[in-house]
C-alpha cells in the first residue's frame, strides 16, 4: 500500500476531473495547478467539483450540489485547517496514516480531525464516483459484483437497504480489498473504512444534507436515484487501482 501526501489527494481529485480526456500532460498540468494553490498555512484544500453543479440533474439537484460541495465540504476542510494550526505535528502525515492513527492525534483536536478529515476524504471520493454520462458497469468491476453479490441489481438492493438502515447521519460504502473482493459497509457520522486501513470503491452520503431539499424524508427514493449518477468509468479505474494497491481516497 502506498502512502500518499495531501498533494496526492488533490492530484487524485484533479485526476477525476480530467478523467474524460486524460492525457499525461493534461493530468500533470492540472495536478501542478492544484499543488500551487496550496499554501503552507492551509495544508488541506477543497478539491474542485469535477463537473457543473447541475450535471447530475434530475437525480441530484443543482442547489443541493452547490451547498454540499461549496459549503459542507468546504467547512470540513476549513475545520481541518483550523485543527492543523492547533496541532501542526499531524498535518504533514499522509491522510491514511492520520485516519489509522487517530489515537496518536493530540486529544484537543482528535475528534475534530476524525470528523473533518473523515468528511474531507469521504466527500473527495463522493465527487469522483459520480458524474454525468457515467456509462454502465462492465469489465472487471462488473465481474466482481456478479461474483460477490450475484448481480448488479442484488448489489443495488443490498446497498440501498444498508443505506436506509443508517440511523441519523452517515454513509454506505462498497469496500474493496487488495485482491478485489467487494463488501457493503456502513458507518455513522463521517467515519470511513479508511480508519481501519480498508479501501472504498464507492460510497453514498446519507446525511440529510445530501438529499433533503429534493427528497425530504424519502431517503430510499434518493438511494435508488443515486445509482443513475454513478461514473462507472471512474469506478472501474478505482477498482484497477485498488488491486494495484494504489487507491487511497
Ligand atoms: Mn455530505
Amino acid at each position: 500500500m502506498s502512502f500518499l501526501t495531501r498533494r496526492d489527494i488533490i492530484a487524485a481529485a484533479s485526476a477525476a476531473s480530467a478523467f474524460a480526456a486524460t492525457t499525461h500532460l493534461a493530468s500533470a498540468q492540472t495536478n501542478q495547478a492544484s499543488a500551487q494553490s496550496q499554501t503552507a498555512a492551509e495544508p488541506f484544500s477543497l478539491p474542485p467539483l469535477p463537473y457543473a453543479t447541475d450535471a447530475l440533474e434530475p437525480h441530484i439537484d443543482a442547489q443541493t450540489m452547490e451547498l454540499h460541495h461549496d459549503k459542507h465540504h468546504a467547512a470540513y476542510v476549513n475545520n481541518l485547517n483550523a485543527a492543523a494550526k492547533e496541532a501542526p505535528e499531524f498535518a504533514t502525515w499522509p491522510v491514511e496514516k492520520i485516519l489509522t492513527s487517530l489515537d496518536e492525534i493530540p486529544e484537543k483536536v482528535r475528534l475534530t480531525v476524525r470528523n473533518n478529515l473523515g468528511g474531507h476524504v469521504n466527500h473527495t471520493m463522493f465527487w469522483q464516483v459520480m458524474g454525468p454520462s457515467g456509462g454502465e458497469a462492465e469489465g472487471a468491476v462488473l465481474s466482481a459484483i456478479v461474483r460477490d453479490f450475484g448481480s448488479l441489481e442484488k448489489l443495488q438492493n443490498e446497498f440501498n437497504s444498508a443505506g436506509a438502515r443508517v440511523f441519523g447521519s452517515g454513509w454506505v460504502f462498497l469496500t474493496v480489498s487488495n485482491d478485489g473482493k467487494l463488501a457493503i459497509e456502513s458507518r455513522g457520522n463521517q467515519d470511513t473504512p479508511l480508519m481501519e486501513g480498508k479501501r472504498v470503491l464507492f460510497g453514498n452520503d446519507v446525511w440529510e444534507h445530501s438529499y433533503y431539499l429534493k427528497y425530504q424524508n424519502r431517503r430510499p427514493e434518493y438511494l435508488n436515484a443515486w445509482w443513475k449518477t454513478i461514473n462507472w468509468r471512474a469506478v472501474s479505474d478505482r477498482y484497477a487501482r485498488a488491486k494495484q494497491g494504489k487507491l487511497v481516497i
